[in-house]
């Protein structure tokens, strides 16, 4: 075998793909019956810029829009090093996916992008069409499989221990281990022992998602970064599951987020994450997106964030005729909710909005004043979706230890994988992140072990 990779979700499986066109023989390890982990799940936007898809939806982006805006969101605590090979490899694995049968759909503005640069998929269809190409491919894939240890040799990974069958065992590869195992947002554990303020929010991500990546990698010393910044994600319903996962962006197409005071307390066009930090410091945690008829036309069928029709016609939405009467449906106190319109409308003409928006989403956009009937609101709680934060890598996607050494033989890419985020994350960023990464590392970890003789 030349090559391990654990765990198959986006990165795990660009990554398999990716090095068995290379020509290596590859092993993919799944914890989990199925594949897909949290790609499988995920709300279909990936981050590229200056695609053939904008260009025909006549969209002016660039890298460097791009990088700036991945950075600003960031806010400048991101590993620049990453972020700079991210935009030098994401157009190219943009085309790479398309060659490889991966449907876009269209194309968003989503949190944190000055462009609509949100290429949507189709999650189950990219995770199958990728599975199906590394098997065409002979990628053994084993599932049910979870990787338990890795195996060193004179500080080399060179292979690992896995269960399959109630049985423990080895697996050797030559040139090394990739580590795509995925965040930790099932894991009680390291949740409670990384981000306790995040106790109250809805779990959701792959049943897999426990941490085990950056386990594996911590016993043989890596180090692990952006650990301060884990968040909850803003936009959900209170009764969202991994199966049904009722999600709604309002707030960047024009509505207002209020607490149940009825009073605003957070500029919407900020990244949901951040909404999430505040939404969890509001009374009871209670909190509604509002919005009018206006809002509601700006929906977008069979979308992961913006088909707030469906979402209605789910009874999530409350609808009104007038404010006050959404008032008493959302039961807030009367009158609260009616200031609370006026005096948003009032800022949008004035441009002194006391929470300082001027935007729908990041830069894009101009919001429109609430006074168009029917009203609605969807009570919105803040989810723990995905991690963000993990062991530190180079830009070549090799595991690092504290002293930002590469650990021989380990390489990681994926959700599991810290410093490319920094302080804020931007939507799309963490499915391309898997998808570039993933390819960058598998394709080094061919080529470096051929480099280094041991
Ligand atoms: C509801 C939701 C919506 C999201 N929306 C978006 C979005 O629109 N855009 C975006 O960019 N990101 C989004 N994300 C985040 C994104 O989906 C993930 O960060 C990304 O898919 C991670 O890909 P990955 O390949 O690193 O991990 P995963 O896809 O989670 O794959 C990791 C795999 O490793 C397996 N595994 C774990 N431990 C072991 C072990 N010990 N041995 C073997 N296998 C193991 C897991 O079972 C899993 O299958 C969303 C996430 C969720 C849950």
């Amino acid at each position: 075998m030349d090559l391990i990779i654990v765990g198959a979700g986006m990165a795990g499986l660009c990554a398999a793909v990716e090095a068995s066109e290379i020509g290596a023989n590859v092993v993919v390890f799944e914890k989990q019956p199925n594949v897909g982990g949290s790609s499988l799940l995920s709300g279909c936007f990936m981050a590229f810029a200056e695609t053939e898809l904008q260009r025909k939806l006549a969209i002016d982006d660039s890298t460097e829009s791009l990088m700036k805006d991945l950075q600003i969101v960031g806010q400048f605590k991101n590993d620049e090093q990453l972020v700079k090979a991210y935009c030098k490899h994401q157009l190219a694995t943009y085309n790479w996916l398309v060659a490889r049968g991966v449907q876009f759909q269209g194309c968003q503005a989503v949190s944190g992008h000055s462009n609509p640069r949100g290429h949507t998929i189709i999650p189950a269809q990219a995770i199958h069409t990728l599975k199906k190409q590394a098997q065409k491919n002979g990628v053994k894939l084993y599932v049910d499989s979870p990787v338990v240890r890795l195996l060193t040799e004179q500080q080399w990974v060179v292979g690992v221990i896995y269960e399959q069958n109630g049985q423990t065992q080895e697996c050797y590869a030559a040139k090394g281990v990739l580590l795509t195992a995925g965040g930790f947002s099932q894991s009680e554990d390291l949740l409670g022992a990384f981000a306790p303020q995040l106790e109250s929010t809805i779990r959701l991500g792959g049943e897999g998602n426990q941490g085990d990546g950056i386990k594996l990698a911590a016993s043989v010393g890596a180090w692990l970064e952006d650990f301060p910044y884990l968040k909850g994600t803003y936009g959900f319903h209170p009764s969202s599951t991994n199966e049904k996962k009722r999600q709604s962006h309002t707030f960047y197409k024009g509505g207002i987020i209020v607490n149940e005071q009825g009073n605003r307390f957070v500029n919407e066009s900020i990244s949901y994450k951040l909404l999430g930090d505040a939404a969890l410091q509001q009374t009871n945690q209670r909190t509604f997106q509002i919005w009018d008829q206006t809002v509601m036309d700006k929906g977008v069928a069979g979308d992961a964030l913006y088909d707030f029709q469906q979402l209605y016609s789910e009874g999530l939405i409350i609808k009104a005729d007038t404010i006050e009467e959404l008032e008493e449906k959302i039961i807030v106190p009367k009158g609260s909710l009616k200031k609370t319109i006026a005096s948003y409308n009032r800022y949008l003409i004035t441009g002194d909005d006391p929470f300082g928006r001027h935007t729908l989403t990041h830069t894009y956009g101009t919001p429109t004043p609430l006074e168009t009937a029917p009203f609605y609101a969807m009570e919105t709680a803040t989810a723990m979706l995905a991690t963000y934060a993990g062991v530190r890598v180079n830009e070549h996607g090799q595991a690092l230890n504290p002293f930002g050494e590469p650990i021989k033989g380990l390489f990681a890419a994926g959700e599991m994988v810290g410093g490319f985020h920094g302080a804020g994350y931007m939507t799309g960023s963490s499915l391309g992140k898997a998808a570039i990464f993933g390819r960058i590392a598998a394709s080094y970890a061919l080529q470096i072990s051929e480099e280094v003789a041991r």
